[in-house]
């Protein structure tokens, strides 16, 4: 198998529900998104996908949370947007670009997310 890493950032508020603690108020953070590729099959340029174009993917997924209030976004008007919830939604949303563009070749292996220089959360099925 191959893999192609691409790391990312974002700046957003939050806030968690259903929990006492720091994270219960509306504050900030400059997350770090972390998106692992993988497949078995490279292209005809010996590339599993060109960084570019994952650069490109992850951007769409992206742009849409950074400098956002995140409750007030669909899916985390209801679900938390917990640094675990994070990592699915960036997993969900850009396999589902990916496998469009790639035809089923390339899939997402892992996101990971950073929340501060020393939490992460990650999300892999
Ligand atoms: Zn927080």
């Amino acid at each position: 198998m191959y893999e192609v890493t691409v790391e990312d950032s974002f700046a957003a508020g939050h806030y968690l529900r259903n929990y006492k603690g720091k994270c219960e108020n509306p504050h900030g953070h400059n997350y770090k998104v972390r998106v692992t590729l993988s497949g078995a099959e490279l292209d005809k340029a010996g590339l599993l996908l060109d960084f570019k174009d994952l650069k490109e993917v992850m951007k769409h997924v992206i742009d849409r949370l950074d400098h956002q209030m995140l409750n007030d976004i669909e899916p985390f008007t209801q679900l938390n947007p917990s640094a675990e919830n994070l990592a699915r939604y960036v997993y969900d949303e850009t396999n589902v670009r990916l496998k469009s563009v790639t035809s089923g070749r390339v899939s997402v292996k892992d996101v990971t997310i950073w929340e501060t220089d020393t939490t992460t959360a990650r999300y892999f099925e």
